[in-house]
């Protein structure tokens, strides 16, 4: 036997099901057990004589462990479909997460703006197409902004660059963070800018590496390793977040 119960907490709310099992089967620590499948359906176990008030009032007394746990599902699952470009989404700058906010403005000037933890979008079209065109210009705009930045700070410890100054290319890639042209350009990825700053760094600094090291000999990470002693966890880190950053 099965029924479909709903249970509120705060603006939130979620159904859940119960199960309702015969005596012998029980679970023998707790009367009513709360289960969350992986992908965010809520099970409730009930021994067979249970009222629904009973059952009620436990899950309430429970909403909040529930709601929180359902709140993490619906984030894993957002970093690994396809973005929407809608309001209440969150969206990845230098390491942290922003609610996205779309709102409408009449003016024909578009804004796309941090404020207090949001990335807030002004928008004549809200239509997600128009949305993704807005924060693509915002996060190239940004990266360039950023890479420039870091590696000026950056080549002042790479002696063999500091004369002949590399310039940044921003390119969109599929898998990669970054590389660098023959003619001495280092190459980014825009996505990059959604990483934690030290990821960043080791990119540029792996990139800077190669100008004088054209590939991956011990010599080259010797060098890397000077210039960033601890550059296997922070690759390892950027690894770990590489398919949430790269996914649009
Ligand atoms: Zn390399």
């Amino acid at each position: 036997m099965m029924s479909q119960l709903k249970c509120r907490y705060g603006d939130d709310e979620f159904q859940y099901k119960v199960i309702y099992l015969p005596q012998r089967e029980k679970l023998r620590r707790r009367k009513i057990a709360i289960h969350i499948h992986p992908h965010g359906s809520v099970q409730v176990d009930v021994p067979e004589d249970t009222v629904t008030t009973e059952i009620r009032q436990a899950v309430s007394k429970r909403a909040r462990w529930v709601v929180k746990h359902l709140a993490e599902i619906r984030e894993r699952q957002q970093d690994v479909f396809p973005r929407q470009y809608i309001s209440g989404e969150s969206h990845f700058y230098l390491g942290r997460r922003y609610m996205l906010k779309v709102n409408h403005t009449p003016r024909a000037a578009s804004e796309v703006k941090l404020l207090r933890g949001r990335l807030n979008i002004a928008t004549v079209d809200k239509s997600p197409d128009a949305v993704k065109v807005l924060l693509w210009q915002w996060y190239k705009a940004h990266a360039k902004n950023t890479f420039q930045r870091r590696l000026a700070v950056l080549v002042e410890q790479a002696s063999w660059a500091r004369i002949s100054r590399p310039g940044i290319r921003l390119l969109t890639m599929k898998r990669q963070w970054g590389s660098c042209s023959p003619k001495g350009h280092i190459i980014l990825n825009p996505h990059l800018v959604k990483a934690p700053r030290d990821c960043i760094d080791y990119v540029i600094l792996h990139e800077l590496c190669h100008l004088r090291e054209h590939n991956h000999s011990p010599k080259f990470y010797r060098l890397l390793g000077m210039l960033m002693p601890d550059w296997q966890s922070v690759k390892a880190r950027l690894d770990n977040m590489s398919e949430t950053l790269l996914n649009q």
